[in-house]
């Protein structure tokens, strides 16, 4: 899916012209033992005989590209070239135009509010309007339950609460010529890439929450939740944490 989603976003500008803005920074996978390593190792076989790069690197040679991290305690990591990000606006806007010039038609701020399946057809209920359809495809993201349950089913999916922090511009990330590439501490649990100027820090936690009635709003943050995923990403990146105070937002 990765390797498929980074032809598809970068064909957009052509087939629909939408320019996606997506920013291939590359990223390092880190390893604090052996174990871990060796599981990168593994993963390096798999992604190489699906045609993708992912190659094993040491401390230094992470330093040499992230002069931000702190190396002590790591064995060793993964490099991904085709790690990064893309701006969810142009994607959305260029997956819609792809999907319009395919015949789609896309009605925007309507809510399924019940399902029914007669005579090997799906009627949904939508407003004061039925519409019919031969396949229904359930993409509804975390509300993904409410819908399977107008059928009486269930997925195997919870939803989790989530923060992330981002910190103020930083004086050492202004002065780099290049974008950091992301990093990912699997074992103390966080990842962390350049936003903007600064840093966005986001653990994953353990004891979350799991909320089910709310929208696309920022929650209140735990702080006390967060220690432990702080603590170490203070220790691994110390320079930045240091010089800024951040942000936290929940989601
Ligand atoms: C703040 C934030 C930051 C994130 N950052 C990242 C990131 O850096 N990298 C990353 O990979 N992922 C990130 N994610 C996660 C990513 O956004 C989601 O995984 C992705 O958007 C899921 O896409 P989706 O199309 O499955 O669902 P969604 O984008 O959730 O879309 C579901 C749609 O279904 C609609 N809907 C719901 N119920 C009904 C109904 N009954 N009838 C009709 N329509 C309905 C909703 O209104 C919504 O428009 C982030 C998420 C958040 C909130």
């Amino acid at each position: 899916m990765q390797a498929y989603s980074l032809r598809l976003y970068d064909s957009l500008a052509e087939e629909v012209g939408q320019q996606v803005d997506s920013h291939v920074v590359g990223g390092f996978f880190l390893a604090q033992s052996k174990e871990r390593l060796r599981e990168f190792s593994f993963l390096a076989g798999k992604f190489r005989a699906l045609g993708l790069e992912y190659e094993l690197v040491t401390p230094r040679e992470i330093l040499a590209k992230h002069p931000l991290i702190n190396t002590d305690g790591l064995v060793g990591g993964a490099w991904d070239p085709e790690e990064g990000y893309v701006d969810p606006y142009s994607v959305t806007m260029g997956l819609a135009a792809g999907a319009r010039q395919y015949g789609a038609r896309i009605e925007r701020g309507q809510r399924v509010e019940a399902i029914e399946g007669v005579n090997g057809e799906w009627r949904l209920r939508v407003g004061d309007d039925v519409w019919s359809c031969q396949s229904l495809v359930n993409c509804v993201g975390f509300w993904a339950n409410d819908v399977a349950n107008m059928i009486g089913t269930r997925l195997p999916i919870t939803n989790m609460e989530h923060h992330y922090l981002v910190t103020e511009n930083i004086a050492q990330i202004e002065g780099l010529d290049y974008e950091l590439p992301m990093i990912r501490d699997t074992d103390s649990g966080f990842y962390l890439h350049q936003e903007a100027n600064g840093l966005l820090f986001g653990p994953w936690e353990q004891d979350c929450r799991a909320p089910w009635d709310f929208g696309m709003e920022l929650f209140d943050h735990d702080l006390d939740r967060l220690e432990d995923g702080i603590t170490s990403a203070c220790r691994r990146s110390p320079k930045p944490a240091s010089s800024a105070s951040s942000t936290a937002r929940s989601r």
